[in-house]
């Protein structure tokens, strides 16, 4: 069994959902994992938005567009009035007026979390239903009837598997089962979510619960490429990634697969495949455990980063410095992503200035503090095992012409991260794919 998941894009429109649905009943009995139709997700939070600010005729009427969106799907669909058209269309309005009645009486973040739910709800009944008017044998897998996370938010993975694994046998044969995407239960049986973009997520923790025999991310991209399209011409597609460098990448800037989709195919030893609903025979990316091949594979970029350098004489010869530094920043919830230190310094650097004034008030009473803002992280993929030679100068080389204020490597085996100026990123990632790549 295969888990295929298909992101908001692959099911964007009517002719997309016909698309996918094509796709998935080429091959029997795998389960689809289905995102929101795009901008749907962000619609249901602008609405919840509204209701927030205590607009609810902003409310409304967004919800006005967003049914009169989906009954425009549901004619391209379903031309003809049979029951398939009919059981799309009560299902689109229970979700719709299941809405309605959140925007009249709302109960605070809970209200969001109903109202967002209804995007994958609603995707996940127009595909069954469109799949069951073709003469195929679909079943719906209903997310929130298995997929439970805990009090701090995490999945509970011996539940999902238990539940899921009494539901597949209940449900029984079906050419293709469908689920949702992104949506749970928490412990007080409430509806929930895996955060954004969690769609990868539920993929993972599925295949990771069934033993499956490979995860399927399906977007609109030939795959992970080696550099980041929307800034470098040339880049091509990587066709094998260990599960470690697809975990740096996807966390520093490759957009293609959310970094928490890592974890449970790793741990399960489940090869998590990434393809192109647009082209569909195309070799797309593997990821798996496969062995070290001593190649540098991918670079990418994160953007909206701050330097901060905390100088102190106090560093010298002592211990426990770094400690008091980190502390602050846990005190203020604020991840730290790179870390270099020298005898009488630490420069590390964060991705969120909220508490950003805090932080320093308390750092100067350790040390002198310089910040540097609009920085970038050039991280550099692959296998970059220590005892290999020559990797570190290759990527210092292609950079020479560039200001470097951080560079480190040696915290895994499988990334050199760089830290440049925002403006200074295009011409960094383009220089690493003509001395890496051509
Ligand atoms: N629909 C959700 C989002 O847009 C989950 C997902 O697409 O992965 O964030
Ligand atoms: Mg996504």
């Amino acid at each position: 069994m295969k888990i295929l998941k298909f992101g908001g894009t692959s099911v964007g429109t009517a002719q997309r959902i016909k698309n996918v649905a094509g796709l998935v009943t080429a091959e029997k009995g795998n389960i689809i994992v289905l995102s929101a139709m795009s901008g749907t997700t962000n619609q249901l939070l602008e609405i919840y938005d509204y209701v927030a600010k205590n607009n609810p005729t902003g409310a409304s009427e967004t919800l006005g567009r967003l049914s009169q969106k989906y009954a425009g799907v549901i004619d391209e669909l379903f031309p003809d009035n049979n029951q398939w058209r009919a059981s799309a269309v009560k299902e689109v309005e229970a979700a719709i007026s299941g809405i309605r009645s959140e925007i009249a009486s709302p109960t605070g973040e809970q209200t969001q979390k109903n109202i967002v739910s209804r995007g994958e709800l609603m995707s996940t009944a127009l595909m069954l239903n469109y799949i069951l008017s073709l003469g195929k044998e679909a079943k719906m897998l209903p997310a929130l009837d298995y997929m439970v996370i805990d009090m701090a938010g995490e999945p509970v993975a011996n539940e999902i598997s238990r539940r899921l694994n009494k539901l597949l046998s209940e449900v029984g044969d079906a050419d293709v089962y469908i689920t949702q995407g992104f949506i749970c239960r928490n412990t007080d049986g409430l509806i929930d979510n895996l955060k954004r973009g969690g769609s990868d997520y539920t993929a993972s923790l599925i295949g990771a619960a069934l033993l499956a025999d490979e995860i399927q991310i399906w977007t609109d991209i030939d795959g992970m490429h080696n550099n980041d399209p929307r800034f470098v011409e040339k880049t091509s597609p990587v066709r094998n990634l260990h599960f470690e460098e697809a975990a740096e990448l996807a966390y520093f800037g490759a957009k293609i697969l959310h970094p928490t989709c890592i974890l449970p195919a790793k741990l399960a030893n489940i090869p998590v495949r990434l393809l192109n609903t647009m082209e569909p025979a195309a070799e797309g990316t593997l990821i798996n455990n496969s062995t070290p091949d001593h190649t540098i594979k991918a670079v990418a970029a994160k953007d909206n980063i701050t330097a901060i350098k905390i100088k102190s004489s106090r560093m010298l010869l002592a211990y426990g410095f770094l400690s008091r530094v980190f502390e602050i920043f846990e005190r203020y919830h604020t991840a730290i992503d790179m870390v270099v230190t020298s005898e009488v310094g630490v420069s590390v650097t964060i991705d969120n200035e909220q508490h950003l004034p805090e932080i320093l008030a308390e750092l100067k009473k350790l040390g002198t503090i310089t910040v540097d803002s609009d920085m970038v992280i050039i991280c550099v993929v692959g296998d970059l095992e220590w005892n290999n030679r020559g990797f570190e100068a290759a990527v210092v080389n292609a950079l020479k012409d560039i200001p470097v204020r951080m560079i480190s490597y040696g915290g895994s085996n499988y990334n050199i991260s760089l830290l440049v100026r925002k403006t200074d990123k295009i011409k960094a990632l383009s220089l690493l794919s003509e001395y890496l790549f051509s």
